[in-house]
């Protein structure tokens, strides 16, 4: 039975920018990295309309483009890129063991060492409106998409940190800021709490969540609604911001992988190990703070060094502590 198991040298799960990152320096290692691209092959940028934020792109580029040319790139130096998402894992213990994944319920792959680079996905608020204007003026990140509302009056749901920073952030960019937080108080830190309080164009709604966000084509309004009297009232706005958290891809890791509890995989230190060996973590599933395309590809690069450097270790461990 096992000879018809495939076995690959280094095993990348998810097609983000870290994915792909690591498979661009793990094909340029000679590890014949092969990806399994996951439910939403090339990630949460294919759900973004323009990136101008990756550095090298002056003019911008639109996201799914990008993740194309990604991809391309890996394949270039012989990634092998398939359509498929892992179900199940079972990670080795011992230094130089093989880990199993298992691929759409069906189908058993060993790998020497894994990247795991599954992302995170953006909580949303389940309205209809909310998701049929999404990309039309509903975003989940203020970093990515604030720039295109200059000027313009927008609106963030949330009180966490996430919620607080991009309204710090959206506020310099925009001419109002409406904060929609639907307790009496903020979850976000004192000192961002203080923080937007403190900004002349943030008026925070206490109590209030959205009844609907208005618009056919494109975001042109919102109707709020006072969880505690029912009082409802329309604002005109052109952007809406989406703050209210996002869950790590990490379901089928429970109780393999160290997880903080939230769910984000724990990689400590400067590196992207995790606690099993050969098994390495890049991107938004260890990444609760930055989440941006660039941090992301840095550290699939670094998870791509990381097993490198491991495979060099387990295969001729005095050699690499001489060197
Ligand atoms: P959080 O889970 O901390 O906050 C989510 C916020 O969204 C809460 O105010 C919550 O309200 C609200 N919310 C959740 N669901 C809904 C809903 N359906 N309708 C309306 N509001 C809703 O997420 P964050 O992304 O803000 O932060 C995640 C972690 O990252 C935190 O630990 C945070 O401290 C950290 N972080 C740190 C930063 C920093 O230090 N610079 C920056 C950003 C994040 P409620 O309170 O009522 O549940």
């Amino acid at each position: 039975m096992s000879e018809n198991i495939e076995r690959f040298k280094t095993l990348i799960l998810g097609s983000g920018p870290a994915g792909y990152t690591a498979a661009i320096y793990a094909a340029r290692a000679d590890l014949k990295p092969v990806v399994y691209t996951g439910m939403e092959p090339g990630g949460q940028l294919t759900t973004t309309t323009e990136v101008e934020n990756f550095p090298g792109y002056p003019e911008g580029i639109d996201g799914p483009t990008m993740m194309v040319q990604l991809q391309q790139q890996a394949e270039r130096f012989g990634t092998d890129v398939r359509i498929g998402m892992a179900t199940a894992v079972e990670f080795s213990d011992e230094p130089g063991g093989i880990h199993k994944v298992t691929i759409d319920d069906s189908k058993v792959v060993e790998a020497e060492t894994v990247i795991i680079s599954t992302g995170a996905s953006a909580k949303y608020l389940g309205l209809p409106s909310e998701q049929r204007l999404r990309g039309g003026g509903v975003s989940a990140c203020a970093v990515c998409d604030g720039f295109f509302y200059k000027g313009q009056d927008v609106a963030i749901v949330g009180g966490g940190d996430t919620a607080a920073e991009e309204a710090s952030y959206l506020a310099k960019i925009c001419k109002s800021v409406t904060m929609l937080v639907r307790k009496d108080h903020m979850r976000a830190s004192k000192a961002m709490q203080n923080r937007v309080m403190n900004i002349s164009n943030i008026d925070i709604r206490f109590n209030t969540e959205i009844d609907e966000v208005l618009g056919d084509q494109v975001v042109e309004g919102l109707r709020m609604v006072n969880n505690q009297t029912g009082e409802k009232e329309e604002i005109a706005i052109t952007g809406l911001f989406i703050a209210i958290g996002h869950k790590p891809n990490t379901d089928i890791f429970k109780g393999q992988l160290d997880m903080d509890e939230t769910g984000y995989i724990l990689t400590p230190g400067k590196s992207t190990k995790t606690n099993k060996p050969g098994v390495f973590a890049s991107g938004d599933v260890q990444d609760k703070d930055y989440r941006q395309a660039v941090t992301a590809a840095g550290t699939g690069c670094m998870a791509a060094l990381d097993a490198e450097r491991y495979l060099a270790e387990v295969e001729s461990p005095e050699e690499v502590e001489e060197a």
